[in-house]
């Protein structure tokens, strides 16, 4: 596995010079493109690795997938109510579909989805930030994960765009606190600052029928494990879901911190991370490893398991 992991990663290195990191967050801006890391955690404990995978960095809407299973975990079907599991074929920061649709976001992932999520669990939670924070740390078993406040305080600046959704989502009844705390949670929970093995650690419990291995916890029941896996199959990549789901054919979720989540349900999580974006703000080379290694390695969940 290893020496297939490191192939893999030599063959795309010469992609990744082709993106471009995130502009529209200064604070992401900086971070060097030529970077690239992953990490496979298989069920039954061990982990492989190659590259940059003990590097942190911010894994952004990556995060929006322990949010959604935090307001799952203590909400469950109440909060269709208020969004819906439907991929949207639109940008993650779109607001087109929002104003056409009422207010009403059409999955988790894209940011309007993710800011309602937010909004439902700033009403459950004291402290949704450290709730969030201390839950991603049970979940990967490591508790010296942390929230960069340089790069949160980055996206609070230029916050103009969610903020815009968040108040067009206030206008038609669907948001419920104030915007500027919620913009400030979704802000800390995207800002986590997190290595592939943490990542590929922490969506374990997703490949194994909600129960986190390392914690020994029930996180989700296996059906809504399912439906989560479900979810991010279906909008985990926002306009590009499809083209994902044809190349590697596995739940996944992006980040435009450069981070993929990809999960191999009863076998994998994986997490791959390089900087350089893509047009549809998804890791260029992650998506490309991601491919070679369901060709490779893990199959597809539409393929007979290898
Ligand atoms: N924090 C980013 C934003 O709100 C997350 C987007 C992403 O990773 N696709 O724009």
């Amino acid at each position: 596995m290893q020496d297939m992991l490191q192939a893999i990663l030599d063959q795309v290195r010469p992609l990744l010079s082709q993106g471009q990191v995130a502009q529209y967050i200064p604070a992401l801006a900086e971070v060097d493109p030529h970077q690239l890391g992953i990490a496979i955690c298989s069920l039954d404990g061990q982990l492989h690795c190659a590259g940059d995978a003990r590097t942190p960095f911010s894994i952004q809407s990556i995060s929006k997938v322990f949010s959604l299973v935090q307001a799952i975990s203590h909400s469950g079907e109440e909060i269709w109510t208020r969004l819906g599991y439907e991929p949207s074929g639109q940008a993650f920061n779109s607001l087109v579909q929002l104003e056409v649709e009422k207010g009403r976001p059409r999955n988790p992932f894209i940011n309007a989805g993710a800011l309602v999520i937010c909004d439902i669990n700033q009403s459950r939670y004291a402290t949704p930030a450290l709730s969030m924070r201390d839950f991603v740390r049970h979940l990967c078993g490591n508790p010296r994960i942390v929230s960069d406040a340089v790069v949160a305080e980055s996206e609070y600046q230029h916050r103009a765009r969610n903020a815009a959704m968040a108040y067009l989502m206030q206008a038609f009844g669907n948001f419920h606190n104030e915007v500027d705390a919620v913009l400030r949670s979704y802000f800390h929970h995207c800002a986590l600052s997190m290595s592939c093995v943490d990542v590929a650690r922490g969506f374990a419990f997703l490949a194994n029928s909600g129960y986190c291995p390392h914690s020994g916890a029930q996180i989700l029941s296996p059906r809504q494990a399912q439906q989560v896996n479900a979810i991010m199959a279906t909008s985990g990549l926002y306009d590009e879901a499809g083209n994902f789901a044809y190349r590697v054919g596995l739940p996944g979720k992006s980040g435009v911190g450069g981070g993929i989540v990809a999960v191999v349900p009863g076998r994998y999580s994986i997490c791959v991370w390089s900087p350089a974006l893509n047009a549809s703000g998804n890791s260029l080379a992650g998506m490309r490893v991601l491919e070679l290694l369901s060709e490779r390695i893990t199959g597809s969940v539409f393929s007979a398991v290898p």
